[in-house]
């Protein structure tokens, strides 16, 4: 049995990976939230973990109190985090909280020798380069969850060997698509939030409107699968039915192909190389009927642009194009900025932070942080 720790399990892609739970032979050993204890006491309940921890301080001190009758440890902060994710005995741990924020924990479970089952995109997005050689070095597997590098892994058991000649990311395009940089000046928070096909948390959903979601998982994709950014294009498909494809050097492309439902992903990156019964929605390509693509609008989503500079950049720009973004995010779901300020601020950011080519632990938190105060200044 599969001893797993879900990092983020109240989220979007947490409560997710705990329905999927029983068609996965596993058990549950750590859990994490930052501060929605009243779901992390239920499923702590149902789940018996060894740990959980609740970022938030006074949440953890609240949530220390609901488990006062049961053996379960109860942390804190980042120690806490970083705990789950390292020394609950898992043998994979879900990465799935938002943010910045995943990188030290999702690096200790590295270290630690654990599997990833990787959700939590701005952990390769700020330190790909870091993540990835300390997998290698300690022979850990990086599983993705995004359902676009899932599908990507999944078309790329088809390789046999050979190389991947290029990655065909799709996009659904977000609640905008079609729309000018200028039509978009004004538009409201509850508008950004209204995503055409997938319900997912706020933070990826504004970046879904702006696309700097797509932006991001180019870079994802880069560090996941060794490519140069110009062999992985972006297409825009509006049903969410091709989850991404890949290219061979004879010109075969292989693709993914399902409904929009992050279970199917999840799972496989629990059950990998097995594929079990999973409850999701079966797709009828006669239903579908028709699927579309397009070339994504540059000049109206300049996130994309932003996302392909870092990208080619390297060094440490993923960080300070993570920083800006999750700290512009912030300040349009305030309602301080306006939507099309979010890549304007990103954008401001990359031009102004000093470039760092050179990689490490420190640089990258360093980068991170320079990023957010240019922005919320
Ligand atoms: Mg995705």
């Amino acid at each position: 049995m599969k001893k797993i720790a879900i990092l983020g399990s109240t989220g979007s892609i947490g409560t997710q990976t705990v329905d999927i739970l029983p068609s996965v032979d596993a058990e549950v050993v750590a859990l994490t939230t930052n501060k929605r204890i009243n779901l992390l006491e239920e499923q702590a309940r149902a789940l018996h973990p060894k740990m959980v921890c609740a970022f938030d301080e006074d949440a953890a001190r609240d949530l220390k109190i609901k488990l006062a009758d049961t053996d379960i440890r109860v942390l804190s902060g980042m120690d806490g985090l970083t705990a789950c994710a390292a020394e609950s005995g898992a043998d994979i741990v879900v990465t799935a909280v938002v943010g910045m924020v995943g990188l030290l924990p999702t690096l200790a479970a590295i270290d630690a020798g654990k599997d990833i089952a990787l959700a939590n995109k701005e952990t390769l997005v700020c330190a790909g380069e870091l993540v990835m050689r300390a997998a290698r070095e300690k022979g850990v597997k990086i599983l993705p969850v995004d359902s676009e590098h899932s599908a990507i892994f999944q078309c790329a058991q088809a390789a046999q060997g050979n190389r991947l000649a290029k990655i065909i990311l799709t996009a659904s395009g977000g609640p905008f698509f079609g729309k000018t940089a200028d039509e978009m000046k004004n538009v409201t928070r509850e508008q950004a939030l209204a995503h055409p096909n997938w319900n997912m948390g706020a933070k990826i959903t504004i970046d879904s409107a702006t696309m700097m979601n797509k932006g991001l998982e180019l870079i994802e994709a880069m560090w996941l699968y060794d490519m140069a950014p110009e062999d992985i294009e972006i297409v825009v498909h509006r049903e969410s039915i091709v989850h991404s494809a890949v290219e061979f050097d004879d010109g075969a492309m292989i693709a993914q192909l399902g409904l929009p439902d992050m279970r199917l992903p999840i799972q496989y990156a629990l059950t990998w190389p097995a594929r079990v019964a999973c409850k999701v929605p079966r797709l009828s390509l006669a239903e579908a009927a028709r699927l579309t693509f397009y070339a994504p609008d540059y000049e109206a989503f300049p996130a994309l642009g932003l996302a392909r500079r870092a990208a080619a950049e390297k060094g440490d720009r993923g960080a300070v194009l993570n920083g800006a973004n999750e700290a512009a995010v912030g300040l349009f779901l305030a309602g301080k900025i306006g939507f099309t300020d979010i890549a304007a601020r990103v954008a401001y950011a990359l031009d102004n932070i000093p470039y760092q080519k050179e990689i490490t632990l420190d640089g990258v938190l360093a980068a991170d942080a320079a990023a957010r105060e240019l922005v919320l200044a």
